[in-house]
């Protein structure tokens, strides 16, 4: 199949360049497109052959439901059995936005949609390119992440056609998304609303406007304990993760940088590509030839938005050891270094216990 690549300029577009995405999503086929958190890669929410088609498409395994666009709240009533007054509070607060929740699905979403649970999940995206695509196609558009299953997920286009070209009807590429990291996953079914999976929206901006929220002990889990089964399917799959030995290294940061530098070296000195994932404030400060400055500390939005772009680059040049500096994992931090822990699988480096001649 040939990918149509489409550009489209999310600041400033006309319905009619939409279409043909249109037409093919309405056809059954699949169509790849922006939204603020990553891309997505997007089939008829209420057709099983999509959301199949969909799985084929990534190499997903279907048991790992996909989420549900809608352009309106009111969508919401069409899709979910029960609506909470939580819920509709989240709503109204977060959407559009990167906020996705949980909600026991009517029967018209197909168990093909939701991997066979009785529970579907939903999103009302902001991003201009996506609310048009949902709203002129007329359609709920299901779409998980527009990237191979287990590869980081795509921020730019260019991801999307690494990834998929060939497999996919069409990719809209409209420029490097905004926010980086995928929505937050909340599940409303529980008495007590549940995180699944950290994103942009935190907890604390969660319990502002319903109160308690509780967190997947999965995801606090500094590693994958096996009794504890993550909530969100998706989250038990290897994820993120570059093909390089990544490491974690924590600690103070002058120790951290050096510890780094020696273990870099020794790789070096080995023949071993090695790579350095750091922040903007201390990335001058590492000799190794592959240094990669993620973002700034003081703006945790920005390595948000570098992180899966980066991850791509050690795959692209080949780094067998990639040692990552650790962020604050407060707010926005706990989405990062979820995901950056995934990528790494857990593997952690305490700066302080490692000798050096
Ligand atoms: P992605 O679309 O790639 O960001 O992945 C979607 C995420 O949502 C996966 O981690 C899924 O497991 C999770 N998810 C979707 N629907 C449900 C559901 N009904 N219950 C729990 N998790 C869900
Ligand atoms: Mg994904």
């Amino acid at each position: 199949m040939t990918t149509i690549v489409q550009k489209i300029n999310p600041e400033k577009f006309r319905d009619e360049e939409l279409t043909s995405a249109c037409k093919l999503l309405r056809q059954g086929e699949i169509v790849a497109f922006p939204t603020e958190t990553v891309y997505g890669l997007g089939g008829n929410a209420l057709v099983p052959e999509a959301a199949e088609n969909i799985y084929a498409a990534k190499g997903r395994p279907s048991d790992n439901p996909l989420i549900v666009h809608i352009a309106d709240r009111e969508a919401l009533y069409d899709i979910a059995e029960y609506v909470s007054e939580k819920a509709e509070a989240l709503a109204k607060a977060y959407w559009p936005g990167p906020l996705t929740m949980i909600f026991r699905k009517k029967s018209k979403i197909p168990l093909s949609t939701t991997g066979g649970l009785q529970t579907v999940a939903v999103r009302m995206p902001s991003h201009p390119v996506a609310r048009a695509l949902i709203r002129l196609s007329d359609i709920y558009i299901a779409a998980p992440s527009a990237n191979i299953s287990g590869r980081p997920s795509p921020t730019k286009a260019e991801h999307v056609v690494e990834d998929l070209s060939g497999r996919i009807a069409m990719i809209l590429d409209g420029g490097q998304v905004g926010i980086g990291i995928e929505s937050t996953i909340v599940d409303m079914t529980e008495p007590v609303p549940m995180i699944l999976r950290p994103g942009y929206v935190t907890k604390k901006m969660l319990e502002q406007v319903i109160g308690e929220v509780q967190t997947d002990p999965a995801i606090l889990a500094s590693e994958p304990a096996k009794h504890i089964v993550a909530k969100a399917p998706g989250m038990k799959y290897r994820h993120y993760a570059p093909r390089g030995q990544m490491y974690i290294v924590e600690g103070e940061q002058g120790k951290v940088v050096e510890v780094i530098n020696h273990l870099a070296a020794l790789r070096e000195k080995e023949g071993q590509r090695a790579a350095v994932i750091a922040s903007e404030e201390t990335k001058n400060a590492y000799y190794c030839e592959h240094v990669y400055g993620i973002g700034s500390r003081k703006i945790e939005g920005s390595i948000a938005a570098g992180l899966y772009d980066i991850l791509r680059e050690m795959d692209k040049i080949g780094a067998a050891y990639i040692y990552a500096e650790s962020f604050s994992d407060d707010r926005l931090g706990q989405a990062i270094m979820n995901r950056m822990l995934k990528a790494a699988g857990y593997q952690k480096i305490q700066a302080e216990g490692v000798r050096m001649r």
